[in-house]
């Protein structure tokens, strides 16, 4: 098992505390490593046998990427930047 699929299946079993929303092909979670304040990652739910983007449909990618590229504008907290 992978990393990712390791991550995902504690967002199945509620112990993920980097999880933050499910969508409908993927789950959004905060980066283990915050070098980047903030940094987010989008992880695609069935991972274990789709790992890259052409593993998938056209419908299934074209609606991955839509959930990536929209969600920040829909959930985004606007904040003041750090000094
Ligand atoms: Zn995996």
């Amino acid at each position: 098992m992978c990393l990712i699929c390791d991550r995902i299946n504690m967002i199945k079993k509620g112990v993920n505390p980097y999880f933050v929303r499910e969508l409908a092909t993927g789950y959004v979670v905060i980066g283990d490593n915050q070098h980047f304040y903030g940094y987010t990652l989008f992880l695609y739910k069935h991972h274990g046998d789709k790992t890259e983007l052409f593993h998938l449909d056209s419908a299934e990618r074209a609606k991955f990427m839509e959930e990536m590229q929209a969600w920040p504008s829909r959930f985004s907290v606007p904040s003041a930047p750090k000094r």
